[in-house]
């Protein structure tokens, strides 16, 4: 009889929040349609394509299109089914197992995972305890643990800080470890190394479509790293892994340079307008929470009760997501955040504070 190995059994999915919620502020996705135009190229484009035909291995024209858009050399960029794809070929070409890889806490909950699956030495540097991160703190645990892959997020998914990108480079120049920096939220920042990662020889930088150029259903994500790197994932990946399909829309989509910034504009002044309305929440219900300083599309709450936040919310077809010791809310449509707004102050109304 067939076994499942203690590993395996061990395994915990990955737990989105499924079913039907009027409003979804849980998963960081745009509340924003891709360009009518877009679309209508897609449909074009798909009555024309050789569907019985494997894609492009190297998904050129997307990256093309992405290497256009940001100003990187093509040879530097390597596509991906999602940046999710691309973290698990990292973990499995950089790391043996048994090799130390270095989170800092909390973090982007699938790298720990991925180590788990490689069987890879988890070493877990804390952050500050304004969530900020501490530099020297990294560095030195890098050297002590041996660490061979250090994979962080900047700005950071669940606490919406960005780093200064000097400290970043100083980071990433005093380690030995090959380092992934995942820009996934950079576009809502200005602190990106894009444009520097291949004068490092050990740093990858990991972007996504699924954020801010709202393609989470199409599974579109880039890696950037200098020659040595970015030929050994080409290598390492699946030869097929972006589909036709993805490629094609991802193309189309990346090269609308003025609908980028103008959906990035929309989803500044929803997030900007999500933020002012917490600050005013907390200020009318001091105690009940801080909230941290946001640099991406969603707000973070550092919250005690934030279970029973989420709870009343859900109640009220409204979704959050809680993780990392942390309440995270997307930007939605304004209606969408005036309504998590409205029914976030009836709980501070409705509750005490709990005690910590
Ligand atoms: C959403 C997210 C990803 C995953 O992006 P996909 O391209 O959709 O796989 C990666 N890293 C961070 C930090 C994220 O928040």
């Amino acid at each position: 009889m067939y076994e499942l190995s203690k590993k395996v059994k061990a395994l915990k999915p990955y737990d989105p929040i499924t079913g039907q919620y009027p409003v979804r502020l849980d998963a960081n996705e745009s509340f924003l349609p891709l360009p009518g135009e877009v679309l209508l190229d897609a449909q074009t484009a798909l009555g024309e394509m050789a569907l019985n035909r494997y894609p492009d291995p190297l998904a050129q024209e997307a990256c093309a299109a992405f290497s256009a858009h940001y100003g990187v050399p093509v040879e530097q960029v390597v596509a991906g089914n999602g940046s999710d794809e691309l973290i698990t070929v990292i973990f499995t070409t950089f790391l043996e197992k048994g090799d130390a890889f270095a989170t800092i806490e909390p973090d982007f909950s699938m790298y720990a995972f991925n180590g788990f699956l490689q069987e890879a030495r988890p070493v877990q540097i804390p952050k500050n305890p304004d969530y900020t991160l501490n530099i020297d703190k990294i560095i030195a645990a890098c050297k002590e643990e041996d660490v061979k892959l250090l994979i962080f997020s900047n700005p950071c998914n669940p606490t919406s800080i960005v780093c200064p990108k000097e400290e970043i480079t100083r980071l990433i120049r005093s380690v030995d470890a090959l380092v992934v920096l995942d820009e996934a939220y950079m576009d809502f920042s200005d602190q990106s190394l894009l444009k520097e990662a291949a004068g490092f020889d050990n740093l990858i930088i990991l972007r996504t479509c699924s954020k801010a150029f709202g393609m989470a259903a199409i599974r579109l994500g880039f890696a950037v790293a200098g020659p040595a790197l970015a030929g050994a994932l080409r290598a390492a990946k699946s030869p097929y892994n972006v589909n036709a399909l993805t490629q094609k829309i991802g193309a189309l989509a990346l090269s609308q340079d003025l609908a980028i910034k103008a959906a990035l504009e929309e989803l500044l002044l929803s997030r900007d307008a999500l933020y002012a309305g917490l600050e005013a929440l907390g200020e009318k219900y001091p105690g009940r929470f801080t909230l941290l300083p946001t640099a991406t599309n969603f707000c973070t709450l550092v919250m005690p009760d934030r279970q029973g936040l989420f709870d009343f919310l859900k109640a009220k077809g409204i979704v959050i997501r809680l993780t990392g010791g942390l309440a995270r809310v997307t930007c939605g449509a304004p209606e969408e955040n005036a309504r998590f707004l409205q029914a976030a102050e009836e709980y501070f109304l409705t509750t005490r504070k709990e005690a910590e």
